[in-house]
């Protein structure tokens, strides 16, 4: 492996007054980029431009760092099977050695129903994923609940099962991108980028350390890319949603190092061990949409995200989502998630996700009225009307797990070669909607 070439506040003297293309986010989908596109391109002189002091400084910093292939969506199932694909394969698709610094747990995913109700609808789910080529995943009945995981308790009704879920370290995951590439100059610390563009093409971008004239810009600033894609005169269509994380150094004696993560019923309290005794919970609720400004109305979307994130950690998250869980399994003061013991020593975070806005995911009805839906469709694209401008944004709650996939259709789309499967138009500003897209950790409509 040939080093990258990392600099931090660069001086003129380590400044590319030109590259072939520019990346704008040094988070996953940013870095994923730069390596399929030398891939796709081997000598292709790339500039990636990070604002903070190391790479992945945004969303993924929060995440539970999951992965899961049971989607409903065929262009995310295909996605998430290509990025499987990436994390089994480390040594050979990014570079040797990427496998033993990801810490890839395959331990699967339980989706859990507590009722009748809840169960019917899990194995329609199953049979709709074996429907759509995804035999692997199963759906459990009670009795193999308890048999298979005896330590969830009597109250379990049912589970759907990914086997092939899991989890890694997903600041590895962007490093071990940025370590395969070998002509991306990696910009850290710089500020004040803009885009600039003139007759309707890009030209390159500016920012406080100097100017790169490059014919190809990639937006890849998560929750930053609208700031970003205004300095081309462009609002791009996305809006963000504060999520929030929280790890215990502590769980309790019955929850197993080897379990799947746990993802509950509605509304979907989840949570997975992590390291060696802790574990690590999200939940996606949505009182930490709340603006903190006084009198401002709740809003489930901010189109202008706020910051700095700390303003979202509400104080009562890792409180209310233990309490959750203990009410789901039943557990009394005391007991499993009701011990006091996993409120001692945590690490509470947030993070925005960042996702399609009503102008860009809707469906329309026969009055031709547009329903806007909460679509997980990242966009990944060129914005029209600027050539050499493109989106690699809207990852959503999954753009760790999307990334390897996300950055070979990017990078196609910057190349103008076809895409790596046809499946992938899926991610185009146009596509407004698509079928089971909607949904989120619930089951897709
Ligand atoms: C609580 C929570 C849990 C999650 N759990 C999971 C999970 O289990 N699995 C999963 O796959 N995903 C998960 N996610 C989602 C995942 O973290 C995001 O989808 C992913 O990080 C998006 O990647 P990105 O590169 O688009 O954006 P980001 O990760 O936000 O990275 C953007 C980068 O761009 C930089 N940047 C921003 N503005 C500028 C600018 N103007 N100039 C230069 N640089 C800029 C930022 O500093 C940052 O480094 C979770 C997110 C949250 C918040």
């Amino acid at each position: 492996m040939t080093a990258s070439r990392f600099s931090s506040n660069p001086g003129p003297a380590e400044w590319p007054q030109t590259a072939d293309a520019v990346i704008i986010g040094g988070g996953p989908a940013g870095t994923a980029a730069a390596w399929a596109l030398e891939r796709a391109m081997p000598g292709l002189r790339i500039a990636l431009i990070e604002q903070g002091g190391q790479l992945g400084m945004g969303a993924s910093l929060g995440s539970l760092e999951n992965f899961r292939t049971c989607w409903a969506a065929p262009c995310l199932a295909r996605m998430m099977q290509r990025s499987l694909e990436v994390f089994q394969h480390a040594d050979e698709e990014l570079h040797p050695g990427a496998t033993a610094t990801l810490s890839r747990k395959q331990q699967g995913y339980l989706f859990l129903a507590f009722s009748e109700q809840g169960a019917a609808a899990l194995k329609r789910d199953v049979e709709h994923l074996h429907d759509c080529g995804l035999t692997h995943t199963e759906f459990l009945p009670g009795s193999e609940v308890h048999a298979r995981y005896p330590w969830l308790g009597e109250r379990v009704t049912a589970a759907k099962y990914d086997p092939h879920a899991g989890w890694l370290d997903s600041n590895a995951l962007i490093y071990a991108f940025a370590h395969s590439t070998q002509t991306t100059r990696f910009l850290l610390d710089v500020r004040d980028v803009r885009i600039v563009a003139a007759g309707g093409k890009v030209t390159g971008v500016a920012t406080a350390n100097g100017m790169i004239a490059a014919p190809l810009v990639l937006i890849a600033a998560g929750a930053g890319s609208r700031e970003v894609g205004r300095t081309a005169g462009v609002e791009l269509p996305i809006v963000v949603q504060p999520r929030q994380s929280f790890t215990t150094p502590w769980r309790h004696e019955t929850f197993p190092a080897d379990s799947p993560c746990i993802i509950s019923a509605a509304p979907f309290p989840h949570v997975r061990p992590e390291a060696r005794d802790g574990a690590i919970f999200g939940w996606e609720y949505r009182w930490n949409s709340r603006p903190s400004l006084p009198g401002e109305p709740v809003q489930e979307y901010l189109a202008e995200p706020r910051w700095p994130m700390e303003r979202f950690k509400d104080p009562r998250f890792p409180s209310v989502t233990l309490a959750l869980l203990a009410r789901q399994f039943g557990h009394r003061a005391g007991e499993g998630f009701a011990d006091p013991r996993y409120l001692r020593g945590i690490a509470h975070r947030a993070g925005y996700y960042v996702s399609r806005d009503h102008t860009a995911a809707y469906h329309t009805d026969s009055n031709g009225v547009r329903h806007p839906y909460h679509s997980q469709r990242a966009i990944l694209d060129a914005w029209p009307g600027i050539d050499g401008l493109y989106l690699s944004v809207a990852h959503v709650g999954h753009g760790i797990m999307s990334a390897p996939a996300a950055g070979e259709i990017i990078a196609a789309r910057m190349l103008g070669n076809p895409l790596p499967d046809p499946v992938y138009a899926d991610f185009s500003l146009s596509a407004t909607y698509v079928e089971h897209d909607a949904g989120g950790l619930s089951l897709p409509s």
